[in-house]
């Protein structure tokens, strides 16, 4: 069955939206399969987005990733990685439509509470840098 990474970042966990975003993903009915709360090195952070390090906004990125806690989970279910991105809304807070999770709960683009894993190759990648597979159930 499918598989993506999703993680809520610190904002999220800060403003206290670990609930509501876990409750957005089970109510729609797929199934959480790991989950932990880590405090990513600005390097680890690096490395969850290397694809992109020649943007000018990459180092604020990684500072910002490793700026607190961070829940990890891994999510499955029929087509979870494109619908997951569905639930999560665009990139921007400000083109995501109400009912999205980034449209309802944020504002800023580098403050968007949430991230999800765009295509079934980055989501092995990241599920497996982000976990090690004895903690997938
Ligand atoms: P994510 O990978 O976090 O799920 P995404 O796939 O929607 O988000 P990406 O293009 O992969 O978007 O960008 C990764 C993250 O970089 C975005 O979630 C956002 O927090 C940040 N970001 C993207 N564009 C900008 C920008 N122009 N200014 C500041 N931060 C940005
Ligand atoms: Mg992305």
């Amino acid at each position: 069955l499918e598989r993506t990474f999703i993680a809520i970042k610190p904002d999220g966990v800060q403003r206290g939206l670990i609930s509501e975003i876990v409750g957005r993903f089970e109510r729609k009915g797929y199934k959480l399969v790991a989950i932990k709360l880590i405090v990513p090195t600005k390097e680890f952070a690096a490395q969850h987005y290397d694809d992109l390090s020649s943007r000018p906004f990459f180092d604020g990125l990684c500072d910002f990733l490793s700026s607190g806690p961070v829940v990890a989970m891994v999510w499955e279910g029929q087509g979870v990685i494109k619908y997951g991105r569905k639930l999560i809304g665009a990139t921007s807070p400000q083109a995501s439509e109400p009912g999205t999770i980034r449209g309802d709960l944020c504002v800023q683009v580098s403050r968007n509470i949430i991230h999800g894993s765009d295509g079934p190759e980055t989501a092995v990648n990241e599920i497996g840098l982000w976990f090690k597979p004895e903690e997938l159930v």
